[in-house]
């Protein structure tokens, strides 16, 4: 296997923000860079050297984009298994689509890991509204319902418990009678997540782990590096090792976990591209995830991935823009903050536009910093 080097041309399938980010780190590396959207106006149109416009199962702009790309690889899960098989008949693809076709589906993705001996909650697959029924009081009554494809922050989720009026027929009607997974609802002590890169000729590193604090199931901020023990950490990073291993994993992956009430570490989910929760890499590791999946995926040398300095990011979502345009400058006059922001062009409330990052002496110091900057938006 040979690297592909600086002057090649990667395409991303996908242009939201995570390719808008991708694209700047491989053009900082003297990558050439193109991308598939939807969306004309996307946020990487803006960065790179072109942009196809096609659905995520539109095979044939796939095609065109793989044609003249040295390697792909994409930015979001939901691309269709007829795309990214198109794409991978004219250039490398780079996650396969075998390990795609895995992590694309909530049902599929949990066996795997119970098949490897990776931990994770309990929860149940359903594939009509029985199994629902039968699953909802043996979970203990309290469970997330989601989709077995197509969701993302909270979307396609449906929770039950004894404060809502949502029951298993309700939560199948308004999930739109898919196929779903329903997890028993845990006591979460923390959220964490590690990001593992691993290239084609096999070298594996992972990052220190990042914590994540959630708000309606959305990324509300998170800090590198968590505050958990070292027991835990190791145990976290030889979970994401091992899955990039036995995954084979060509770029890079976000493994989501769980750390219970009762001190166990579960993988909540998989993410195989750069993820929310190591935007704060950009600051705070001597590699940021942004050129290490690009390294990753030219089979480049990998990365340090070492700490130099505690950062932290705030996501700004669109019901910030509801009744001004926020007052950036004022964010910017907190010390060791940064702004990102994403040129989407329609606010939306959820919508994420863009995010504040800071750097800190400590974890903590950090947080503080990038809610202080938030609060003044
Ligand atoms: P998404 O694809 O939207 O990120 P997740 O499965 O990661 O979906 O769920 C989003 C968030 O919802 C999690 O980060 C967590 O805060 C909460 N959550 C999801 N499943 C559970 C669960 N079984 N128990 C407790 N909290 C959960
Ligand atoms: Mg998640």
């Amino acid at each position: 296997m040979s690297a592909i080097l600086p002057g090649s041309t990667i395409g991303i399938l996908g242009g939201g923000q995570l390719g808008r980010m991708t694209a700047m780190a491989a053009r900082s590396l003297g990558y050439r860079i193109q991308v598939m959207d939807p969306d004309p106006s996307c946020p990487a149109r803006f960065v790179v050297d072109a942009c196809f416009e096609g659905s995520w199962d539109d095979a044939r702009a796939a095609a065109d984009l793989a044609r003249g790309s040295d390697v792909v690889t994409l930015e979001i899960e939901q691309i269709a298994i007829s795309s990214l098989e198109a794409a991978a008949k004219h250039a490398q693809l780079r996650p396969s689509v075998a390990m795609m076709r895995i992590i694309q589906d909530r049902i599929l993705q949990k066996n795997w890991l119970v098949e490897h001996d990776f931990p994770v909650g309990e929860f149940r697959a359903i594939q009509a509204e029985a199994d629902l029924q039968a699953a909802v009081p043996a979970l203990g009554g309290r469970c997330f319902v989601k989709s077995a494809r197509g969701g993302y922050d909270g979307r396609s989720q449906v929770k039950i418990d004894f404060a809502n009026d949502v029951d298993a027929a309700e939560a199948w009607r308004l999930l739109g009678q898919q196929p779903a997974v329903a997890e028993k609802a845990l006591e979460l002590e923390k959220e964490i997540s590690v990001l593992v890169a691993r290239a084609p000729n096999g070298e594996v590193k992972s990052y220190p782990s990042a914590e994540n604090y959630h708000e309606n199931q959305i990324l509300a901020w998170s800090v590198i590096p968590s505050s958990v023990s070292a027991e835990v950490e190791t145990q976290a990073q030889g979970i994401a090792c091992r899955i990039a291993e036995q995954m084979k994993l060509e770029g890079v992956l976000a493994v989501e976990m769980f750390l219970t009430k009762d001190g166990g570490l579960l993988v909540n989910e998989l993410a195989p591209r750069p993820h929310n929760s190591y935007h704060a890499s950009e600051r705070a590791c001597a590699t940021s995830q942004f050129e290490q999946i690009v390294r990753a995926v030219c089979d480049l040398p990998l990365g340090d991935v070492s700490i130099v300095k505690p950062a932290a990011i705030a996501n700004l979502l669109g019901e910030l823009w509801l009744d001004h345009e926020p007052k950036f400058d004022r964010a910017l006059s907190v010390s060791g903050v940064r702004l990102h922001l994403y040129e989407k062009h329609t606010p939306r409330a959820g919508r994420k536009m863009g995010h504040l990052s800071a750097i800190g002496e400590t974890p903590k110091d950090a947080v503080q910093r990038v809610l202080q900057a938030k609060a003044l938006l």
